[in-house]
């Protein structure tokens, strides 16, 4: 089969399964996924992702196809399904995320309930990522409808724990750790480009020791004892307000560079007639390509060595370095040519704000991973959450054409 033959074969298995399709992902959006945790308290005991995993593993099961559930604990269940050529000479991974961030307070159980509207589908998680979790399921299964033989080996990898600040040991990083590798991966988290990147993010937890003696107190009266760490933290919030972090300016990123944030949160003092004895503030940071959370740590140390009578302790939260692929990549070419083929008109390709697993695919799995590829939609995180049916539909069938041209077939085509 020729390439024009391959893309009539695939959209036309991406239409006709479609109906299919939708049904899966209305019912992934009516499935709560709500992951309430920070990286710290994540509970791999708690079952957030556990019954889309399970809506999913039926839905590859009835398709002929044979998801595995690779997960820490049973409660939060990655799924991974592998389709093509044992013999291994290509791989590729499609990578996303099953839970979805809290709903807002205002809002109503009735947010989670999908409803299709001028071609859109509304509600939570829909664009974020629950589409694109459809579309892995569907561009495999028209790749098996066009019965064309992959000479490489495709992963559908559907990950738990990413919201918090994908940073987390339950899901992608554990795929890693089990052995599971391709030779390229996509993250199809919604955007308006092809991501070739993303910049990468720290944030800590600073805290000031003071001592706490009670203001009537004549020994604090005369300074013998007693120490005001909120005080202190004033004093290190000014020092800290200067903190500049050196940077390569890169072509992904134009015009961004670190930014350093402090602090974001605070937190001190027990008593309105009591010396506080601690303050706790924390801080978010924006990396660029190069930088690190060692780096940022010994600039904060290296500034308040210089405050004097100063006790404090300084702890990491989250790190996730930046990702910058080179744009000559075959797969950046494989799938910005296949979204120029499908939708007549070449996408950007940049790096991306938010950061996502592609840091661990890509620094911990040595994997080049896209990190965005273009999804219409809106309100992400909010409420009345969409994603474009149409859009949807390209999307999947540029997910099916990527594969079968970055993977190869056994047949006449190059
Ligand atoms: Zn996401």
């Amino acid at each position: 089969m020729k390439i024009p033959d391959i893309s009539k074969a695939i959209k036309q298995a991406v239409n006709n399964n479609f109906t299919h399709q939708l049904r899966l992902l209305k019912d992934l959006v009516k499935t709560d996924s709500t992951n309430p945790f920070t990286p710290d308290t994540s509970d791999p005991k708690a079952p957030i992702e556990k019954a889309v995993s399970d809506r999913l593993y039926l839905e590859l099961k009835s398709l002929g196809f044979s998801p595995k559930r690779i997960g820490v604990t049973t409660a939060r269940p990655n799924l991974t399904c592998t389709w093509g050529s044992p013999r291994y000479r290509k791989s590729l991974i499609f990578n996303g995320h099953m839970d979805t961030v809290p709903l807002p307070e205002s809002s109503t159980a009735k947010t989670l309930l999908p409803v299709v509207k001028n071609n859109r589908l509304y509600g939570r998680g829909s664009l974020d990522m629950k589409a694109s979790l459809s579309a892995y399921v569907f561009a495999l299964k028209a790749i098996k409808d066009s019965r064309l033989p992959l000479s490489g080996k495709l992963i559908l990898e559907f990950v738990v724990d990413e919201e918090p600040g994908a940073c987390s040991q339950l899901g992608t990083r554990h795929l890693i750790s089990q052995g599971i590798t391709a030779k390229a991966a996509i993250i199809a988290e919604p955007g308006n480009k092809v991501g070739i990147g993303h910049r990468g993010g720290y944030r800590f937890k600073l805290t000031t020791l003071g001592e706490s003696v009670h203001t009537g107190d004549t020994k604090w009266q005369k300074k013998e004892v007693g120490h005001n760490a909120v005080s202190d933290m004033a004093k290190v919030i000014a020092v800290l307000d200067q903190l500049d972090i050196p940077y390569k300016p890169s072509r992904l990123f134009p015009g961004k560079k670190p930014v350093f944030t402090f602090p974001t949160l605070i937190k001190g003092g027990t008593a309105i007639n009591i010396v506080p004895e601690q303050c706790i503030a924390y801080g978010d940071v924006r990396l660029m390509p190069g930088n690190s959370d060692k780096q940022v740590r010994l600039l904060i140390e290296e500034k308040l060595a210089h405050v004097n009578n100063l006790r404090y302790s300084l702890e990491n939260l989250l790190y996730a370095p930046a990702v910058e692929l080179d744009d000559k990549e075959e797969i950046v070419n494989t799938v910005k040519n296949t979204f120029a083929t499908i939708q007549g008109k070449t996408p950007l390709v940049q790096g991306i704000g938010p950061w996502n697993d592609a840091w661990m695919l890509w620094h911990l799995g040595g994997i080049p991973t896209i990190t965005q590829v273009p999804l219409e939609g809106g309100n992400a995180h909010a409420a009345n959450e969409w994603v474009s049916l149409k859009s949807l539909i390209d999307l999947t069938v540029v997910l099916a054409i990527t594969a079968i041209r970055y993977l190869g077939a056994n047949d006449d085509f190059s």
